[in-house]
Protein backbone atom coordinates (compact mmCIF):
# COMPACT_ATOMS: atom_id res chain seq x y z
CA UNK A 1 0.00 0.00 0.00
CA UNK A 2 2.75 2.03 0.63
CA UNK A 3 4.73 1.12 -2.66
CA UNK A 4 1.01 2.44 -3.94
CA UNK A 5 1.40 6.11 -2.73
CA UNK A 6 4.51 7.07 -3.29
CA UNK A 7 3.91 5.98 -6.98
CA UNK A 8 1.07 8.77 -7.10
CA UNK A 9 3.43 11.37 -6.39
CA UNK A 10 2.25 14.99 -5.47
CA UNK A 11 0.91 16.15 -8.71
CA UNK A 12 -1.64 13.13 -8.96
CA UNK A 13 -2.57 14.22 -5.14
CA UNK A 14 -2.95 18.14 -6.49
CA UNK A 15 -5.43 17.24 -9.18
CA UNK A 16 -7.86 14.90 -7.82
CA UNK A 17 -8.02 16.62 -4.27
CA UNK A 18 -11.70 18.33 -4.15
CA UNK A 19 -13.72 19.67 -1.70
CA UNK A 20 -14.81 17.01 0.84
CA UNK A 21 -18.61 18.52 0.36
CA UNK A 22 -19.24 18.27 -3.04
CA UNK A 23 -17.84 14.39 -3.03
CA UNK A 24 -15.51 12.19 -1.49
CA UNK A 25 -13.99 11.09 1.69
CA UNK A 26 -14.54 12.15 4.90
CA UNK A 27 -12.59 15.53 6.06
CA UNK A 28 -12.90 15.18 9.88
CA UNK A 29 -10.73 15.63 12.67
CA UNK A 30 -9.76 11.91 13.95
CA UNK A 31 -9.98 12.27 17.73
CA UNK A 32 -7.13 9.28 17.84
CA UNK A 33 -4.52 10.56 15.39
CA UNK A 34 -4.20 9.90 11.74
CA UNK A 35 -5.93 6.88 10.67
CA UNK A 36 -4.06 4.05 8.88
CA UNK A 37 -3.13 4.90 5.75
CA UNK A 38 -4.93 2.11 3.76
CA UNK A 39 -8.04 3.91 4.97
CA UNK A 40 -7.56 6.64 2.09
CA UNK A 41 -8.83 7.11 -0.83
CA UNK A 42 -5.91 7.68 -3.73
CA UNK A 43 -8.65 9.81 -5.63
CA UNK A 44 -9.54 12.25 -3.15
CA UNK A 45 -6.92 11.66 -0.21
CA UNK A 46 -9.79 11.75 2.50
CA UNK A 47 -10.45 8.53 4.66
CA UNK A 48 -12.79 6.87 2.17
CA UNK A 49 -16.54 7.13 2.25
CA UNK A 50 -18.07 4.18 1.25
CA UNK A 51 -15.15 2.48 -0.16
CA UNK A 52 -14.35 0.11 -2.88
CA UNK A 53 -10.97 -1.79 -3.95
CA UNK A 54 -10.01 -2.10 -7.70
CA UNK A 55 -9.31 -5.82 -8.83
CA UNK A 56 -6.03 -4.29 -10.41
CA UNK A 57 -3.39 -2.54 -7.75
CA UNK A 58 -6.24 -3.42 -4.92
CA UNK A 59 -6.40 -0.06 -3.99
CA UNK A 60 -9.15 1.85 -2.17
CA UNK A 61 -11.36 4.29 -3.71
CA UNK A 62 -14.65 5.97 -2.36
CA UNK A 63 -17.01 5.02 -4.46
CA UNK A 64 -18.35 8.58 -5.14
CA UNK A 65 -15.07 9.27 -6.61
CA UNK A 66 -14.45 5.95 -8.80
CA UNK A 67 -17.79 6.92 -10.17
CA UNK A 68 -16.70 10.23 -10.91
CA UNK A 69 -13.31 9.17 -12.31
CA UNK A 70 -15.43 6.33 -14.60
CA UNK A 71 -17.42 8.97 -16.04
CA UNK A 72 -14.95 11.02 -16.97
CA UNK A 73 -12.72 8.82 -18.37
CA UNK A 74 -14.90 6.47 -19.94
CA UNK A 75 -13.94 4.67 -23.75
CA UNK A 76 -15.88 1.98 -24.83
CA UNK A 77 -17.03 1.10 -21.27
CA UNK A 78 -13.39 0.77 -20.11
CA UNK A 79 -11.17 3.12 -18.32
CA UNK A 80 -7.71 3.23 -16.60
CA UNK A 81 -7.61 2.82 -12.35
CA UNK A 82 -5.82 6.15 -11.50
CA UNK A 83 -3.17 4.32 -9.12
CA UNK A 84 -1.32 1.56 -11.74
CA UNK A 85 -3.16 2.81 -15.34
CA UNK A 86 -4.68 -0.80 -15.85
CA UNK A 87 -7.54 -1.52 -18.00
CA UNK A 88 -10.80 -1.40 -15.51
CA UNK A 89 -14.76 -1.69 -16.27
CA UNK A 90 -17.58 -1.65 -13.98
CA UNK A 91 -16.99 -5.13 -12.97
CA UNK A 92 -13.76 -4.82 -11.84
CA UNK A 93 -13.89 -2.59 -8.18
CA UNK A 94 -16.61 -4.18 -4.76
CA UNK A 95 -17.46 -2.25 -2.25
CA UNK A 96 -14.97 -3.51 0.94
CA UNK A 97 -17.71 -4.27 3.47
CA UNK A 98 -15.24 -4.57 6.04
CA UNK A 99 -13.42 -1.52 5.87
CA UNK A 100 -16.32 0.02 6.65
CA UNK A 101 -17.05 -1.17 9.19
CA UNK A 102 -13.64 0.11 10.76
CA UNK A 103 -13.78 3.95 8.94
CA UNK A 104 -17.58 4.09 10.80
CA UNK A 105 -16.36 2.82 14.06
CA UNK A 106 -13.40 5.69 13.68
CA UNK A 107 -13.75 8.67 16.87
CA UNK A 108 -13.99 11.98 15.25
CA UNK A 109 -15.01 15.46 16.25
CA UNK A 110 -17.64 18.04 15.64
CA UNK A 111 -16.77 19.87 12.67
CA UNK A 112 -18.21 23.17 14.60
CA UNK A 113 -15.00 24.49 16.44
CA UNK A 114 -16.81 25.24 19.58
CA UNK A 115 -18.42 22.29 19.88
CA UNK A 116 -16.47 19.69 21.96
CA UNK A 117 -18.72 16.26 20.63
CA UNK A 118 -16.86 13.70 19.70
CA UNK A 119 -18.03 10.21 18.13
CA UNK A 120 -17.96 8.06 15.33
CA UNK A 121 -18.16 8.32 11.86
CA UNK A 122 -20.80 6.63 11.72
CA UNK A 123 -22.95 9.35 14.54
CA UNK A 124 -21.76 12.64 13.47
CA UNK A 125 -24.08 13.08 10.30
CA UNK A 126 -26.90 12.63 12.66
CA UNK A 127 -24.79 15.01 15.14
CA UNK A 128 -24.36 17.69 12.97
CA UNK A 129 -27.82 17.67 11.95
CA UNK A 130 -28.63 18.90 16.09
CA UNK A 131 -25.49 20.16 17.21
CA UNK A 132 -26.32 23.04 19.37
CA UNK A 133 -23.67 25.18 17.72
CA UNK A 134 -24.83 25.12 14.21
CA UNK A 135 -26.01 28.08 12.55
CA UNK A 136 -29.45 28.49 11.96
CA UNK A 137 -31.86 31.08 10.42
CA UNK A 138 -33.49 33.48 13.09
CA UNK A 139 -37.07 31.87 13.50
CA UNK A 140 -39.09 35.37 13.36
CA UNK A 141 -36.82 36.00 9.53
CA UNK A 142 -35.16 38.95 10.90
CA UNK A 143 -33.02 37.51 8.00
CA UNK A 144 -30.16 37.02 10.62
CA UNK A 145 -28.17 33.49 10.93
CA UNK A 146 -27.45 32.53 14.58
CA UNK A 147 -25.50 29.72 16.20
CA UNK A 148 -28.76 27.51 17.54
CA UNK A 149 -27.44 27.96 21.10
CA UNK A 150 -27.51 31.57 21.21
CA UNK A 151 -31.27 31.58 18.97
CA UNK A 152 -33.47 32.19 22.90
CA UNK A 153 -30.85 35.50 23.85
CA UNK A 154 -31.54 36.87 19.98
CA UNK A 155 -35.21 36.27 20.09
CA UNK A 156 -35.45 38.67 22.97
CA UNK A 157 -33.88 41.63 21.42
CA UNK A 158 -34.52 40.38 17.35
CA UNK A 159 -35.72 43.79 15.40
CA UNK A 160 -38.72 41.19 14.22
CA UNK A 161 -39.55 40.61 18.15
CA UNK A 162 -43.22 40.97 19.11
CA UNK A 163 -43.59 43.90 21.42
CA UNK A 164 -46.43 47.04 22.76
CA UNK A 165 -45.82 50.12 22.22
CA UNK A 166 -45.38 51.83 25.08
CA UNK A 167 -47.46 54.64 24.74
CA UNK A 168 -50.56 52.95 23.01
CA UNK A 169 -50.41 49.73 23.90
CA UNK A 170 -50.46 48.21 19.87
CA UNK A 171 -48.53 45.20 19.45
CA UNK A 172 -46.30 44.52 16.47
CA UNK A 173 -42.50 43.95 15.52
CA UNK A 174 -40.44 45.55 17.66
CA UNK A 175 -38.34 47.43 14.88
CA UNK A 176 -41.78 49.27 13.41
CA UNK A 177 -43.37 49.68 16.95
CA UNK A 178 -40.09 51.62 17.42
CA UNK A 179 -39.91 53.23 14.18
CA UNK A 180 -41.08 57.02 12.80
CA UNK A 181 -43.68 54.97 10.98
CA UNK A 182 -45.34 54.27 13.69
CA UNK A 183 -44.70 57.23 16.11
CA UNK A 184 -45.44 59.51 13.95
CA UNK A 185 -48.56 58.33 13.45
CA UNK A 186 -49.04 56.76 17.07
CA UNK A 187 -52.31 58.25 18.18
CA UNK A 188 -50.82 57.81 22.59
CA UNK A 189 -47.69 59.62 21.51
CA UNK A 190 -47.09 63.21 23.86
CA UNK A 191 -46.74 66.11 21.69
CA UNK A 192 -45.48 68.93 22.92
CA UNK A 193 -47.20 72.10 22.76
CA UNK A 194 -45.23 74.47 20.24
CA UNK A 195 -46.78 78.01 20.60
CA UNK A 196 -44.38 80.16 23.29
CA UNK A 197 -44.64 80.03 26.89
CA UNK A 198 -46.68 77.36 26.60
CA UNK A 199 -45.95 73.70 28.41
CA UNK A 200 -48.72 71.69 27.80
CA UNK A 201 -48.54 68.06 26.42
CA UNK A 202 -50.83 66.10 25.81
CA UNK A 203 -51.49 62.68 24.02
CA UNK A 204 -51.32 63.25 19.51
CA UNK A 205 -55.26 62.22 19.57
CA UNK A 206 -56.32 65.12 22.28
CA UNK A 207 -53.85 67.19 21.02
CA UNK A 208 -55.90 68.70 18.67
CA UNK A 209 -58.29 69.99 21.07
CA UNK A 210 -55.43 72.10 22.79
CA UNK A 211 -54.46 73.56 19.56
CA UNK A 212 -57.95 75.10 19.38
CA UNK A 213 -57.85 76.83 22.76
CA UNK A 214 -54.35 77.21 23.59
CA UNK A 215 -53.82 80.19 25.33
CA UNK A 216 -50.90 81.32 24.12
CA UNK A 217 -51.59 80.85 20.45
CA UNK A 218 -51.21 83.75 17.91
CA UNK A 219 -54.43 84.25 16.13
CA UNK A 220 -56.02 87.09 14.34
CA UNK A 221 -58.41 89.46 16.23
CA UNK A 222 -62.18 87.74 16.29
CA UNK A 223 -62.52 90.98 14.62
CA UNK A 224 -60.67 90.26 11.68
CA UNK A 225 -63.70 89.50 9.20
CA UNK A 226 -64.59 93.41 9.95
CA UNK A 227 -61.08 94.16 8.83
CA UNK A 228 -58.97 94.01 11.61
CA UNK A 229 -55.61 92.66 10.72
CA UNK A 230 -53.94 92.31 14.31
CA UNK A 231 -52.28 89.55 15.47
CA UNK A 232 -52.72 88.57 19.02
CA UNK A 233 -52.29 85.48 21.62
CA UNK A 234 -55.68 84.00 21.90
CA UNK A 235 -55.61 84.86 25.39
CA UNK A 236 -55.21 88.86 24.64
CA UNK A 237 -58.14 89.29 22.96
CA UNK A 238 -59.62 91.07 25.82
CA UNK A 239 -57.04 93.57 26.35
CA UNK A 240 -56.67 94.01 22.51
CA UNK A 241 -60.52 94.84 22.23
CA UNK A 242 -59.91 97.44 24.90
CA UNK A 243 -57.68 98.98 23.39
CA UNK A 244 -59.02 98.92 19.78
CA UNK A 245 -62.40 99.55 20.85
CA UNK A 246 -62.53 102.68 18.87
CA UNK A 247 -61.03 100.94 16.13
CA UNK A 248 -63.69 97.83 15.67
CA UNK A 249 -66.66 99.79 15.96
CA UNK A 250 -65.12 101.99 12.64
CA UNK A 251 -64.43 99.04 11.23
CA UNK A 252 -68.17 97.63 12.12
CA UNK A 253 -69.87 100.99 10.46
CA UNK A 254 -67.82 100.89 7.24
CA UNK A 255 -69.15 97.27 6.81
CA UNK A 256 -72.42 98.31 7.20
CA UNK A 257 -72.33 101.19 4.93
CA UNK A 258 -70.97 98.34 1.98
CA UNK A 259 -73.54 96.83 2.93
CA UNK A 260 -76.13 98.34 2.06
CA UNK A 261 -74.41 99.51 -0.94
CA UNK A 262 -74.36 96.08 -2.01
CA UNK A 263 -77.80 95.23 -1.66
CA UNK A 264 -78.80 98.16 -3.99
CA UNK A 265 -76.31 96.95 -6.78
CA UNK A 266 -78.08 93.46 -6.82
CA UNK A 267 -79.87 93.49 -9.59
CA UNK A 268 -79.70 93.09 -13.35
CA UNK A 269 -82.34 92.19 -15.92
CA UNK A 270 -82.96 89.28 -18.69
CA UNK A 271 -85.26 89.04 -21.95
CA UNK A 272 -87.05 85.28 -22.41
CA UNK A 273 -88.71 83.96 -25.36
CA UNK A 274 -91.07 81.75 -25.13
CA UNK A 275 -91.67 79.22 -27.50
CA UNK A 276 -93.51 79.86 -30.62
CA UNK A 277 -95.99 77.38 -30.39
CA UNK A 278 -96.81 78.42 -27.19
CA UNK A 279 -100.91 78.20 -26.62
CA UNK A 280 -103.79 78.90 -24.45
CA UNK A 281 -104.35 75.37 -23.35
CA UNK A 282 -100.63 74.82 -22.72
CA UNK A 283 -99.86 73.76 -18.60
CA UNK A 284 -96.68 75.26 -18.52
CA UNK A 285 -93.48 77.33 -19.97
CA UNK A 286 -90.63 78.14 -17.89
CA UNK A 287 -87.74 79.88 -19.09
CA UNK A 288 -84.00 78.38 -18.79
CA UNK A 289 -82.63 79.41 -15.13
CA UNK A 290 -81.03 82.60 -14.42
CA UNK A 291 -78.89 84.35 -11.67
CA UNK A 292 -80.45 87.33 -10.11
CA UNK A 293 -76.96 88.62 -10.21
CA UNK A 294 -73.12 86.86 -11.24
CA UNK A 295 -72.93 85.73 -8.02
CA UNK A 296 -76.49 85.61 -6.83
CA UNK A 297 -79.40 83.57 -6.44
CA UNK A 298 -80.92 80.98 -9.11
CA UNK A 299 -84.26 80.88 -10.60
CA UNK A 300 -86.39 80.55 -13.22
CA UNK A 301 -89.55 82.16 -14.81
CA UNK A 302 -93.33 79.87 -14.70
CA UNK A 303 -95.96 81.26 -16.54
CA UNK A 304 -99.25 79.42 -17.01
CA UNK A 305 -101.31 80.31 -20.09
CA UNK A 306 -104.07 79.02 -19.30
CA UNK A 307 -104.12 80.13 -15.70
CA UNK A 308 -103.73 78.55 -12.17
CA UNK A 309 -104.84 78.41 -9.23
CA UNK A 310 -107.72 81.24 -9.09
CA UNK A 311 -106.62 82.31 -12.77
CA UNK A 312 -107.35 78.88 -13.96
CA UNK A 313 -109.23 79.45 -17.33
CA UNK A 314 -109.46 82.84 -17.62
CA UNK A 315 -106.20 84.38 -16.85
CA UNK A 316 -102.55 83.72 -17.67
CA UNK A 317 -100.30 83.12 -14.58
CA UNK A 318 -96.60 84.09 -13.85
CA UNK A 319 -94.30 83.15 -11.01
CA UNK A 320 -90.81 82.48 -10.39
CA UNK A 321 -89.27 79.75 -8.15
CA UNK A 322 -85.45 79.16 -6.66
CA UNK A 323 -83.18 76.92 -8.12
CA UNK A 324 -80.33 75.18 -6.52
CA UNK A 325 -77.43 77.56 -7.58
CA UNK A 326 -73.98 77.50 -7.10
CA UNK A 327 -73.35 80.15 -4.67
CA UNK A 328 -76.11 79.08 -2.37
CA UNK A 329 -73.43 77.82 0.05
CA UNK A 330 -72.26 81.46 0.66
CA UNK A 331 -75.82 83.21 0.18
CA UNK A 332 -77.85 84.58 2.84
CA UNK A 333 -81.34 82.60 3.11
CA UNK A 334 -84.14 82.80 3.15
CA UNK A 335 -84.17 84.92 -0.24
CA UNK A 336 -85.47 88.53 0.08
CA UNK A 337 -86.03 90.78 -2.32
CA UNK A 338 -88.03 92.19 -5.85
CA UNK A 339 -88.19 90.21 -9.13
CA UNK A 340 -90.01 92.35 -11.82
CA UNK A 341 -91.68 90.71 -14.38
CA UNK A 342 -92.66 92.24 -17.39
CA UNK A 343 -94.63 90.63 -20.82
CA UNK A 344 -92.99 92.93 -23.24
CA UNK A 345 -95.43 94.75 -25.87
CA UNK A 346 -94.36 93.70 -29.10
CA UNK A 347 -95.94 97.20 -30.90
CA UNK A 348 -93.23 98.91 -28.89
CA UNK A 349 -95.10 101.40 -27.28
CA UNK A 350 -93.82 100.64 -24.32
CA UNK A 351 -97.01 99.84 -22.35
CA UNK A 352 -95.46 97.03 -20.93
CA UNK A 353 -97.65 94.46 -18.83
CA UNK A 354 -95.45 94.32 -15.14
CA UNK A 355 -95.42 92.26 -12.15
CA UNK A 356 -93.58 93.05 -9.30
CA UNK A 357 -93.05 89.18 -7.18
CA UNK A 358 -92.26 90.59 -3.55
CA UNK A 359 -90.32 87.72 -1.68
CA UNK A 360 -90.34 88.84 1.97
CA UNK A 361 -91.82 88.41 5.42
CA UNK A 362 -95.35 87.46 3.84
CA UNK A 363 -93.90 85.32 1.20
CA UNK A 364 -93.95 81.16 2.87
CA UNK A 365 -91.12 79.81 3.39
CA UNK A 366 -91.43 76.69 1.10
CA UNK A 367 -91.15 79.86 -1.57
CA UNK A 368 -88.01 81.49 -0.49
CA UNK A 369 -86.28 79.02 1.80
CA UNK A 370 -82.54 77.50 -0.25
CA UNK A 371 -83.51 74.30 -2.19
CA UNK A 372 -81.29 71.36 -2.69
CA UNK A 373 -83.52 69.40 -5.59
CA UNK A 374 -85.43 70.73 -8.33
CA UNK A 375 -86.82 73.58 -7.40
CA UNK A 376 -89.11 75.61 -4.71
CA UNK A 377 -92.79 76.72 -4.39
CA UNK A 378 -94.06 79.28 -6.94
CA UNK A 379 -94.44 82.82 -5.74
CA UNK A 380 -96.13 84.97 -8.21
CA UNK A 381 -99.62 85.95 -9.22
CA UNK A 382 -102.25 83.76 -10.45
CA UNK A 383 -104.38 86.47 -11.89
CA UNK A 384 -101.61 88.35 -14.32
CA UNK A 385 -102.81 89.17 -17.46
CA UNK A 386 -106.91 88.34 -18.32
CA UNK A 387 -107.50 86.33 -21.66
CA UNK A 388 -110.02 89.13 -22.42
CA UNK A 389 -107.03 92.04 -21.89
CA UNK A 390 -105.85 93.80 -24.98
CA UNK A 391 -102.50 91.76 -25.07
CA UNK A 392 -104.10 88.84 -26.27
CA UNK A 393 -106.64 90.31 -28.90
CA UNK A 394 -106.91 89.10 -32.49
CA UNK A 395 -104.90 85.40 -31.16
CA UNK A 396 -106.51 82.52 -33.46
CA UNK A 397 -106.76 79.18 -32.96
CA UNK A 398 -105.67 79.44 -29.25
CA UNK A 399 -101.99 80.18 -30.62
CA UNK A 400 -100.68 82.37 -28.19
CA UNK A 401 -96.60 82.91 -28.98
CA UNK A 402 -94.18 83.71 -29.54
CA UNK A 403 -94.06 86.43 -26.61
CA UNK A 404 -91.14 88.52 -24.73
CA UNK A 405 -90.55 88.64 -21.06
CA UNK A 406 -87.84 90.85 -19.30
CA UNK A 407 -86.80 89.56 -15.63
CA UNK A 408 -85.17 91.61 -13.07
CA UNK A 409 -84.34 90.96 -9.44
CA UNK A 410 -83.13 93.10 -6.40
CA UNK A 411 -81.79 91.31 -3.75
CA UNK A 412 -81.92 92.60 -0.16
CA UNK A 413 -80.80 89.15 1.70
CA UNK A 414 -78.14 89.54 3.96
CA UNK A 415 -75.00 89.06 2.18
CA UNK A 416 -72.82 87.06 4.97
CA UNK A 417 -70.54 89.55 6.17
CA UNK A 418 -67.04 87.84 5.51
CA UNK A 419 -67.96 88.10 2.01
CA UNK A 420 -68.09 91.86 2.00
ZN1 LIG B 1 -12.36 9.54 -2.40
ZN1 LIG C 1 -4.81 -0.38 -10.03
ZN1 LIG D 1 -21.37 19.70 17.34
ZN1 LIG E 1 -34.03 37.64 14.43
ZN1 LIG F 1 -48.14 53.67 19.65
ZN1 LIG G 1 -50.42 75.34 24.01
ZN1 LIG H 1 -58.83 93.69 16.57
Amino acid sequence: MAAANDRLGSSFLKIFKHPASSYGGYDYTFVDGDPPSNYICLICTLVSRDPHQVSCCYNIYCKSCLDKHRKKNSRNGTFRCPACRELLDLRSYFKDGRMEREIKALKVQCTIEECDWKGTIGDIEAHVMACPYRMVDCSLGCGEKICCREMETHLRDCPKRIVSCQYCKDGGPHDIITSSAHLDECRSYPIKCSNEGCEFIEERFWFKYHQKRCPKAIVYCEYSNLGCDELIKREEQEKHNEEFSKEHLQMAIKQVDSLQTKCTCSSSSKVFKTSSSLKFKDDMWHSPSFYTSPGGYKMMLCVYANGYGRGKGTHMSCYTVLVPGEYDDVLGWPFEGEVTVELLNQNEDRNHKKLIIKYDDSTPKDCKERVTKTMSERWGKDRFIAHSAPEFKGIEYGFLGPRYFRVSARVTSKTKPWLV
